[in-house]
Formats: C-alpha cells, sequence, structure tokens
C-alpha cells in the first residue's frame, strides 16, 4: 500500500512543491490548507506521516500538532514541521509542541525525500508494508 502523507500548509507554491515530490516518489498526499481542516482530515485519514507548516491561518502549526498529539490514534503518526529558516525559535516550539522534528522552509527538492522517509523509518512501529 502507498504511504499516505498529509500536508498541511497554505502556501500554494510550497504545497504544489511538496505533492509533486511525495506523488513522484509513490506517496498518496492529501492537503489542507489551514489547521482546522487539518486536524479534521488527520482524524480522518490517519495517514503515515503529517508534513506541518507553522505559519498557518486560523491556528497556528504549534496549536495544531498539540491538538493532533491529543488523538490516541494519532499517537504514532510522525508530524513534521515545516519551519522558515530565518525563524530558529520556531524549531523549539514545534518539538515542544509535539512534532517529531522540522524541516526547513526554503524546501529543497534535493534533499526532502531523504527527510522524509527517514522521519518514517525513525516513526516506524513494525508494521511496515512499503
Ligand atoms: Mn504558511
Amino acid at each position: 500500500m502507498k504511504k499516505r502523507v498529509l500536508v498541511i500548509e497554505d502556501n500554494e507554491q510550497n504545497l504544489y512543491l511538496v505533492t509533486f515530490l511525495l506523488e513522484k516518489n509513490g506517496y498518496g498526499v492529501s492537503a489542507a490548507r489551514d489547521g482546522v481542516i487539518g486536524i479534521e482530515q488527520a482524524a480522518r485519514e490517519i495517514p503515515d506521516l503529517i508534513l506541518l507548516d507553522i505559519q498557518l491561518p486560523l491556528l497556528d502549526g504549534y496549536a495544531v500538532a498539540k491538538q493532533l498529539k491529543s488523538f490516541d490514534k494519532l499517537a504514532r503518526v510522525p508530524i513534521v514541521a515545516v519551519t522558515s529558516y530565518a525563524m530558529p525559535g520556531d524549531r523549539e516550539k514545534a518539538i515542544e509542541s509535539g512534532c517529531s522534528g522540522y524541516i526547513e522552509k526554503p524546501i529543497n527538492p534535493d534533499t526532502f525525500m531523504k527527510q522524509i522517509e527517514n522521519f518514517l523509518g525513525r516513526c516506524s512501529d513494525g508494521k511496515d508494508d512499503a
């Protein structure tokens, strides 16, 4: 089965790039453009990984991560924050909010998939069917 990634991202260019890279590498992608919809989708879809932009409308990424982590059924789903390189404090806050780690913006297409695969591998619970 395809691994599924939920991308919570309000920037169309980033969403396009990330979706392109993931789909090209055989992942299924669903997208949410704000945190409220993202939380609903995560609870419904139980993806294999959640890619979470920190700067989002309605609820920021920290608040979204905290809510996601409050669902038992999402406890084992890695949440990867997408943080701005210019905002170093974001990373610590992202981890404190329950994220497994972070990827810096701008997304580097040459290293992005390796980063994603590292997070999936590190957080794998043994039912890996890839
Ligand atoms: Mn954003």
